[in-house]
């Protein structure tokens, strides 16, 4: 299907140039951008041929800033069964998690594909169409395979990945005992998703990643073997949560004689295949060793203060070249799904000083921000068909509406009103040349009743707690 934007007050495309198009318009063909600029120069193009390209649909973008669909780059999706739950009265992640884990625990396939579909339904609704995911629980015959419906069920790009634990309680880990798996078990699962679903080619809808789930939960044999089985399949990426806490970083000095980074770098786990969530607490060697070997940090601002974890030095990370993406986390440790608010997050968190850290409004700006969760998630995802609306990449991109009350008096700076105004909802969303909202909804969803269901699973498990 051919299909033809116009009209949009600006277009950021966040192109090389970070190119922003007044009156903007792109011309998608199939699942590709075939064309983009002004409605002028389009028209144009589409002038040159116009029995070849005549849209079958049309969108009228006046009132909209279009940008790239947004990249979440770390997220737990079935935590939204467990919203609140210790976030409300104020848990750090260690007591956080051990109050959590027995929870979880119960959950089963219906909970994780519920929990998918509601959490992707949310990220659509922010803006989000490239969502990556950390599911590191496989009880009661739970399986990747459940969120992974979901994510086609609704159109999503989706980088699931298949997380691990195999250091229990009484092996010195965090998880309690009944919650981690066998490592044997753990690795020919994690082979069968790949070889079942993983597609390495360029404009993929699902690629697997490995992601043994942290330094206190899995063994270094683990993190090892889990990076030999990535690299041996093209486009299959390592992630794990890293240097997330001060606590953690006790947790490695005092059981590896390391700190994270240089913990990870001992295992192999450093490279341009690996992103880490977090990395709340490098040194300044690990910040070096992040970018001289082309790591990704997944930057998560919203949960590192729900969980008083800190505050990542993003603007350093960046300056010294890390390649730093987007995420909102975890739902329960967010505790919301809005990718648009997250980009926000991240700008406002950056500006705020911490002790040996002056406040400064200049350490992020709003395009920055915006950057962070465009092309920023695509580098560290590996993938060089999105982040940005160009002609021969993919088409998603993502409508949010300017001309309403809460960007009332923004319209001389549009897209730096984004991030400064309250957080918009997606109006038009499309993934790989599929319509996946449409006036701010979700065609064919029946949203209510997700939510029913969705709720009716979340009680279930807390019902047994
Ligand atoms: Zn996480």
């Amino acid at each position: 299907m051919k299909q033809l934007l116009t009209g949009a007050d600006v277009i950021a495309t966040q192109d090389d140039t970070r190119r922003e198009i007044a009156d903007g318009a792109v011309f998608v063909d199939g699942g590709w951008i075939a064309a983009i600029g002004s409605c002028a120069e389009v028209e144009a193009w589409m002038a040159q041929d116009p029995a070849a390209r005549m849209p079958d649909r049309r969108h009228d973008l006046r009132g909209c800033v279009l940008t790239p669909g947004l990249v979440n780059g770390h997220h737990h999706l079935y935590q939204t069964l467990t919203r609140t739950i210790g976030t409300g009265g104020g848990l750090a992640l260690f007591d956080w998690l051990k109050t959590l884990y027995p929870i979880w625990g119960r959950m089963d396939p219906d909970a994780v594909y519920l929990s998918a579909k509601l959490g992707l339904a949310e990220l659509l609704l922010s803006g989000a169409t490239t969502v990556a995911d950390h599911l590191y629980m496989f009880q009661n015959g739970a399986r990747l395979d459940d969120e992974i419906v979901a994510a086609r069920e609704l159109g999503v790009r989706f980088h699931p990945t298949r997380g691990s634990m195999s250091v229990g309680e009484s092996q010195g880990g965090l998880p309690p005992d009944a919650l981690v798996e066998a490592e044997d078990h753990i690795l020919a699962d994690s082979l069968r998703v790949i070889e079942q679903f993983h597609d390495p080619a360029p404009g993929s809808m699902l690629r697997i990643g490995l992601a043994p789930c942290s330094p206190f939960s899995v063994s270094a044999a683990l993190m090892r073997e889990s990076a030999a089985m990535a690299r041996s399949h093209a486009q299959v990426r390592l992630h794990t949560h890293l240097a997330e806490t001060a606590d953690e970083t006790r947790y490695c000095l005092d059981r590896f004689g390391l700190r994270p980074i240089d913990y990870a770098e001992s295992l192999g786990w450093l490279g341009d295949d690996v992103w880490f969530a977090h990395v709340v607490h490098p040194d300044s060697t690990g910040i070096d060793k992040l970018a001289h070997s082309c790591s990704g940090v997944c930057h998560c601002p919203s949960s590192n203060m729900i969980l008083a974890s800190g505050i990542a030095p993003v603007r350093e990370m960046i300056e010294r070249g890390v390649r730093v993406g987007l995420g909102v986390d975890g739902s329960a440790s967010n505790d919301g799904n809005h990718m648009l608010g997250e980009a926000r997050q991240a700008m406002l968190l950056q500006r705020v000083g911490w002790p040996g850290f002056e406040s400064r409004a200049d350490r992020m700006s709003a395009r920055e921000a915006l950057k962070l969760a465009t092309r920023g998630g695509a580098s560290i995802l590996g993938r060089d068909d999105i982040g940005s609306l160009e002609v021969g990449k993919a088409a998603d991109m993502v409508a949010f509406r300017v001309d309403g009350i809460q960007h009332a008096g923004a319209q001389s700076d549009p897209v730096a009103a984004l991030m400064t105004c309250s957080p918009a909802a997606a109006w038009l969303s499309i993934i790989n040349g599929r319509v996946v909202v449409e006036n701010g909804e979700i065609p064919g969803l029946d949203l209510r009743n997700l939510v029913r269901r969705h709720n009716q699973s979340s009680r279930r498990l807390l019902a047994a707690h």
